[in-house]
């Protein structure tokens, strides 16, 4: 017996059993302390009503023999395909229905994926990164090259026509950095990855959060882009199915390599390996796109995109360096006095009690960053905001820096 020993390549994920270590210590030594977190990456909401509804249905059609359903289609229910074709309809991208597969969130088809690329591919990957990226591709032993996100290039890395790859991950919104890829800029990587015969794995899991009318919500948006990329999406942050599990993965007819289909390998992946997503699961997922599932969903969407705003605001009046917030639930602010970004933790800690992630937990350019997420309630996140605002030294009207740094 041998075991894969490619695992003991992977760093052991400490980041968030020490944010929680570090806070239950401050805790105890300061119990009246009002600690409000922006570090969480978890939606809060609840479920939209049209959604709750229409599984509850479903659970009643489960209990009852003329309407139970079994096991499903591994690729998804018809309805649910259907459903999400009509959404990228609406952006203009036409997909056959065979070509979207429904999953149990954007996660394990992220790793999943990996089953149809030889262990020899050379990967590149931005840095600072979602961790599953990294970690997916260590335990299968490829070599990774690493991507500079910085804030030169406003944490949006482009491609080096002198890099090669195979692969190549892009997260847009992206997790840590917020940051959103404009129409030009994701053109330029279609272009880098069809030129290269190299395959993007674009991840959309944020794309709910985009309101720029220049940034595109899926790479299908660019011509040529489904002949080099797959792209992940999901339910999670969109319509809060983080606890329920759904998602999306597209694979186009017309990404082919050495005269196999990816959609008929990633097919013969799922059928084998995977036996669906549960029918009122996507029963739920469907009426997210109902128009009056959409409509709620919509609703909890600007009501994290207020939080954002608000953080946005008051880091744009402390003229400190950020990205995100516009385009995503997540702000990625330089930590002030280039501290690092575990001194400036415990700073802000101990200062206001106020949350964060230390962006050193994302990968090596992380350094000196700190991320802050919307995903709190309005009352927590605005006085938290006025927690920081008295951390920086500002006034109520925004006025004044940081003069302690
Ligand atoms: N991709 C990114 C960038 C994420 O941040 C997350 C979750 O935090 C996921 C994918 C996974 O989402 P899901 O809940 O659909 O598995």
């Amino acid at each position: 017996m041998h075991l894969n020993t490619h695992y003991q390549a992977l760093h052991e994920q400490y980041l968030f059993s020490d944010i929680a270590r570090k806070v239950n210590a401050y805790r105890s030594e300061h119990p009246d302390a009002q600690v409000i977190s922006l570090g969480i990456g978890d939606v809060t909401l609840p479920l939209a009503p049209a959604i709750v509804e229409s599984m509850r249905k479903a659970v009643e059609e489960m209990g009852n023999a003329a309407t139970f359903h079994g096991y499903g289609p591994e690729q998804g229910y018809p309805f649910l395909r259907e459903a999400i074709a009509n959404e990228y309809a609406q952006r203009s991208v036409a997909l056959e229905d065979d070509e979207i597969f429904i999953s149990d969130g954007a996660k394990s088809d992220l790793g999943n994926i990996l089953d149809l690329f030889s262990a020899d591919n050379a990967v590149l990957i931005p840095d600072p990164v979602y961790p599953v990226y990294v970690d997916t591709n260590l335990m299968a032993g490829r070599s990774i090259r690493y991507l500079k996100a910085d804030k030169q290039n406003h944490f949006l890395p482009m491609p080096d026509p002198d890099v090669c790859c195979d692969l190549v991950y892009l997260c847009s919104p992206n997790n840590p950095t917020g940051a959103a890829y404009n129409r030009e800029q994701l053109k330029a990587w279609v272009e880098y990855a069809t030129g290269k015969g190299a395959v993007i794995l674009f991840d959309a899991a944020y794309e709910s959060f985009i309101t720029g009318d220049d940034i595109p919500h899926s790479i299908y948006e660019i011509p040529g882009a489904d002949s080099c990329a797959i792209e992940f999406c999901s339910f999670s942050k969109m319509a809060g199915f983080t606890g329920v599990r759904c998602g999306w993965t597209i694979v186009p007819h017309n990404l082919r390599s050495g005269g196999m289909s990816l959609n008929r390998m990633w097919l013969r992946r799922q059928t084998t390996k995977f036996n669906g997503v549960p029918y009122i699961v996507q029963r739920g997922a469907q009426a997210a796109l109902s128009p009056e599932g959409k409509q709620q969903i919509r609703e909890s969407i600007a009501y994290y995109q207020q939080n954002a705003n608000a953080i946005h605001q008051m880091l744009t009046q402390a003229q400190i360096y950020h990205t995100g917030g516009q385009n995503s639930p997540y702000i990625w602010m330089e930590c002030p006095g280039k501290m690092a970004s575990w001194d400036f933790f415990q700073r802000l800690l101990a200062a206001v009690q106020v949350v964060g992630t230390p962006g050193a937990g994302f990968g090596k350019n992380g350094e000196g960053f700190f991320r802050l997420t919307a995903f709190g309630s309005h009352e927590q996140t605005e006085e938290a905001v006025r927690r920081m605002r008295e951390f920086f030294q500002m006034r109520e009207d925004g006025r004044g820096s940081c003069v302690r740094f």
